[in-house]
């Protein structure tokens, strides 16, 4: 194994979803602050291939690539092939934090890594051997992040293991990692194990027990963690320090805290206060290189950004009628790229996520928003009432973005409310619909398949000058990412459809897929978009879309403020 990359491993301890993602982003921030060219894998330890078909309630959001990838199971045999760009949320905190595309090659799952070598197996690539998690599986797991890193010529790649140290499933990650930092030199290997530390009410202690327990589980899988961070309300006690230091084998100066803070964008901020950047990089052996003036990854600048997001202190009220609720990250770049066009605007974003059910008062749940964005989906739950809502943003003229269910389902409100069209409906809802104004895309129809099948990825968009959307970007030809299988049906939309205001405001390069509609009105921004303009939004650079949305709905704020 010859490499010149260095490899921080990010695993975590006590408990799932206490932000291992924002600190791997911080960490590839404050890297980056010193000039380095680092990138990002994320391990899923579980058995899917890749989490496009998993519940968002289940996982959190799936997030989008620009590229899909052609996963080939079998190296070097064009046999199977899977197309990958539907990937785990924590790229789309990667991204926003590090201003790099990352490519869909960069998720590693269980599930791929078994496939390659039952696959592997079949094709005779192991005659003769048996094959055994240790060495088949893990020279499997060494092999694709060694690829990453000569590939991508990088000075350092973060890995963080999803799910925590003990899961059954990620042991032979664990592994792998145990592997590498034996067979590479002494310096081109970090550990950094990312912990909660809970807080007694009872005591009025933090305490230390669940991370003494998880570290002592990472050490007999043979890693000693070089850097322990504890993710903790209020910053780390000294004495919990000093006790964390001493159970857990590291110099005190490498316990670091990780409290709530009012934006994320302000770890890296706290962890440079903590001299965590020069303290891996000292671990590391690497001296911090010229960094040139960039807004991505030059420290002042983002001292500027975390700032933006601190003093924004006027809210616009959002509300986001949809149905994948039961967990705060279902729609984490929606969120994220709401916040970051209000901030920019000096703006804070107060969310309403409403959980449509049956009985769900619509107009009743919308009555004191500024704006409303229906969100993206699938499946017949929670349709009706995210109907209604685009109907109601109609009426009242509410500001409102759809985004790719959400646009679909404007459109459907549009057909019964301006067209008469009784019973109109997506062929995914209702395949017998009489009017089937949205449905499967023609290059779907032969797809029978699910998990990587629809039609994804970053595409090109020629949008149409004059409208909304054009206004936006102010820009004739843009990319944005998609990830669907319906599409607007432009049957529907002759004469009366625009007589009564329906525009078409852009389609894809080959001028049939419709990519967003709006009604174009003096008075009321109204826009539904195939695509999902949330994935290239970032803290530095909002996305135009967003932005425009934002504008209109803090306009209304305005003018509602007057009217009363
Ligand atoms: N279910 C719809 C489709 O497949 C919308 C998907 C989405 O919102 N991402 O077209």
């Amino acid at each position: 194994m010859s490499t010149r990359c260095k490899f921080v491993f990010i695993t975590g301890g006590v408990m799932s979803g206490i932000g291992k993602g924002v600190v791997t982003s911080s960490l590839g921030k404050i890297l980056q602050f010193r000039g380095f060219n680092i990138s990002v894998v994320k391990i899923d330890p579980y058995l899917n291939v890749d989490p496009g078909t998993l519940n968002p309630i289940e996982h959190g959001e799936c997030f989008i690539t620009h590229h899909v990838w052609d996963f080939k199971p079998v190296a070097g045999s064009d046999e199977r092939i899977y197309r990958i760009s539907e990937i785990d949320q924590d790229f789309g905190t990667y991204e926003r934090f590090l201003g790099i595309e990352i490519h869909p090659s960069h998720n590693i799952t269980s599930g791929q890594i078994y496939l390659s070598t039952i696959l592997s197996e079949r094709k005779g690539k192991f005659l003769g051997r048996t094959v055994q998690i240790i060495p088949h599986c893990t020279n499997m797991i060494k092999e694709r992040l060694m690829q990453i890193a000569n590939d991508e010529d990088l000075d350092i790649l973060l890995v963080e293991c999803g799910g925590t140290v003990g899961d059954l499933e990620s042991d032979i990650f664990l592994e792998a990692f145990r592997q590498i930092r034996l067979e590479l030199p002494k310096n081109y290997t970090a550990f950094v194990h990312v912990t909660l530390i809970p807080y007694s009410r009872a005591v009025g202690q933090q305490k230390s027990k669940p991370t003494q327990h998880s570290v002592k589980m990472l050490q007999s899988a043979g890693l000693q963690p070089d850097i322990l961070i504890g993710r903790s309300e209020k910053p780390l006690e000294k004495e919990i320090k000093a006790k964390l230091s001493l159970f857990s084998n590291i110099p005190n100066t490498a316990v670091i805290s990780n409290p709530d803070l009012e934006s994320v964008y302000e770890l890296p901020l706290l962890f440079e206060d903590q001299k965590l950047g020069d303290f891996l990089c000292n671990i590391l052996d690497l001296k911090a290189k010229l960094v040139s003036y960039s807004k991505v990854n030059n420290y002042s600048e983002w001292l500027k950004i975390v700032e933006l997001f601190k003093n924004a202190k006027e809210t616009v009220k959002i509300a986001m009628p949809g149905k994948y609720f039961n967990i705060s990250d279902s729609y984490i770049s929606i969120n994220d790229a709401l916040k970051h066009a209000a901030v920019h605007q000096g703006y804070k974003t107060e969310l309403k996520m409403i959980n449509i059910v049956e009985d769900t008062n619509i107009e009743e749940e919308l009555k004191d928003c500024d704006g409303i964005l229906l969100t993206p989906g699938f499946g017949e739950r929670a349709v009706e009432g995210m109907i209604k809502s685009a109907e109601h943003a109609m009426e009242k003229k509410i500001p409102f973005l759809g985004i790719c269910f959400g646009a679909q389902l404007f459109f459907i409100a549009f057909c019964r409310k301006y067209l008469g069209l009784k019973g109109a409906n997506s062929t995914e809802i209702d395949p017998n619909t009489p009017y089937p104004v949205v449905d499967l895309l023609d290059s779907q129809k032969d797809v029978k398949e699910k998990g990587g099948t629809m039609r994804l990825g970053g595409l090109k968009i020629i949008i149409e000058e004059g409208t909304q959307l054009f206004k936006a970007y102010k820009k004739k030809e843009i990319v944005e990412r998609f990830r669907h299988r319906y599409h607007i049906n432009s049957k529907y939309i002759k004469e009366e459809a625009k007589i009564n205001g329906l525009v078409i405001s852009s389609r894809d390069k080959s001028g049939i897929i419709i990519n967003s509609i709006e009604l174009n009105r003096e008075d009321h921004w109204i826009v539904g978009t195939q695509f999902h303009p949330e994935f290239k939004s970032r803290p530095y650079r909002p996305s135009e879309c967003y932005s425009a949305f934002m504008r209109a709905c803090i306009n209304f704020k305005k003018d509602k403020s007057k009217t009363i």
